[in-house]
């Protein structure tokens, strides 16, 4: 190898690691102070309990640290059994629900030349398309409808296994629990997964964990990241038959026996037993989501439908690319995706009602911008 080859960035990368295309979160700022609307974090804090339970795990100077944490996650999977009414078998917990995705990707989806495509929708999460570059897995995009929906209707054709967030993301709809079941019976009838990625389900959905009796093939994805305010802690759990189970058992202990440390186990079991806290909490986000979801449609935004802690918004008029550069330069952080269908619209999380007050100034501020020569001028370029 020649000098420079051998210093070329990716020099010594293998095949895999040249070919992937890794997901980009959204935006975590160290230096200005930004309300941040940008990654679906709850606004309000961890139960208390949860900062209890970790100081208790640390308890005699960190001596519990010494020792590795139990790799089946014993106590936190029978809490979340009892959150969930369900048994400790039919629970699996991981590093955030983004790992339990990345090793139901591997547990329950074929890849090679015969495999037949995984579908989720064109309009999704869109680590679902990596974790399918990861494991050399061939997909599908579903489109959705005119109006964004998930027309489940459309994903009656051979697949390797479906999976989609209910509600969805960055949408924020939620399906009808009939056409859900419905999908669930089909994909049973052929013998292939159903994976519904809960992860905003706290804030608006009914889960489906509850039909897992019924359907051997239907697994449930939640995360503490958003309904428990834990972001920072990185837990996640599947919910599913035992076989289910076990085959992500099988992929985890492949690659890692101790995904959840010490203090998350302890932390996250505080959380699930903090039942009315999070119930308030939550039921707060909602309250304030449909206020400003009335709020923007007075406005003229378009808005879609959100049954999660976050809106689907489009600024009337103005492109996406301008409405998310001069909220920033009001101070506030959104997420914007620079894809077909979606490039004009912004997913605003949730914040404090104050928050939000400040969001809704700002896009008020925003609009009393004017048109010159055909390109939106914004307050600041107007005055
Ligand atoms: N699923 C969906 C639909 C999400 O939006 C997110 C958050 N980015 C996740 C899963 C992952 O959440 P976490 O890894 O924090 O549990």
């Amino acid at each position: 190898m020649e000098k420079a080859e051998r210093e070329a960035p990716g020099a010594y990368w293998s095949g895999k690691a040249r070919q992937l295309e890794p997901y980009v979160p959204g935006e975590q700022p160290r230096d200005r102070k930004f309300i941040k609307l940008n990654t679906n974090e709850n606004p309000y804090p961890p139960s208390p309990r949860v900062a209890e339970a970790i100081a208790k795990a640390l308890e005699e100077g960190g001596e519990s640290l010494r020792l590795y944490p139990d790799p089946a996650c014993t106590e936190l999977r029978e809490a979340a059994a009892r959150h969930y009414g369900v048994k400790p078998e039919q629970v699996f917990a991981g590093n955030g629900s983004d790992e339990v995705l990345a090793f139901a990707f591997a547990a329950f989806f074929d890849s090679g030349p015969g495999a037949a495509p995984v579908l989720f929708p064109d309009i999704t999460y869109s680590f679902y398309p990596v974790y399918a570059g990861l494991w050399g897995l061939s997909f599908r995009n579903v489109p959705l409808t005119e109006d964004f929906a998930i027309d489940t209707a459309a994903y009656a054709a051979p697949n390797g296994g479906i999976i989609l967030p209910n509600p969805n993301a960055p949408t924020g709809r939620p399906l009808p629990p009939d056409a859900l079941l419905s999908l669930a019976e089909s994909q049973k009838n052929h013998g292939r997964v159903l994976i519904v990625d809960e992860a905003y389900a706290a804030f608006g959905v009914e889960s489906a964990s509850v039909h897992i009796g019924e359907y051997p093939n239907l697994l449930t994805v939640h995360t503490l990241s958003k309904s428990a305010s834990l972001a920072g802690l990185r837990v996640g759990f599947a919910i599913g038959d035992e076989g289910l189970i076990e085959a992500l058992c099988r992929i985890r202990d492949s690659f890692n026996s101790y995904t959840l440390d010490r203090l998350a186990l302890a932390g996250a079991k505080a959380a699930l037993e903090d039942v009315s806290y999070y119930r308030e909490i939550n039921r707060r986000v909602a309250v304030t989501r449909e206020r400003v979801s009335a709020a923007l449609s007075a406005l003229n935004f378009t808005v879609l439908p959100s049954a999660a802690n976050f809106i689907f918004v489009k600024f009337p008029r103005l492109p996406g690319a301008e409405a998310f550069a001069a909220l920033r330069e009001k101070g506030i952080l959104v997420r914007r995706f620079d894809r077909e269908r979606i490039g004009d619209f912004l997913r605003v999380s949730i914040g404090t009602d104050g928050d939000m007050d400040r969001f809704l100034a700002a896009c008020r501020e925003i609009l009393a911008g004017k048109m010159e020569d055909g390109r939106w001028m914004l307050d600041e370029e107007a005055r």
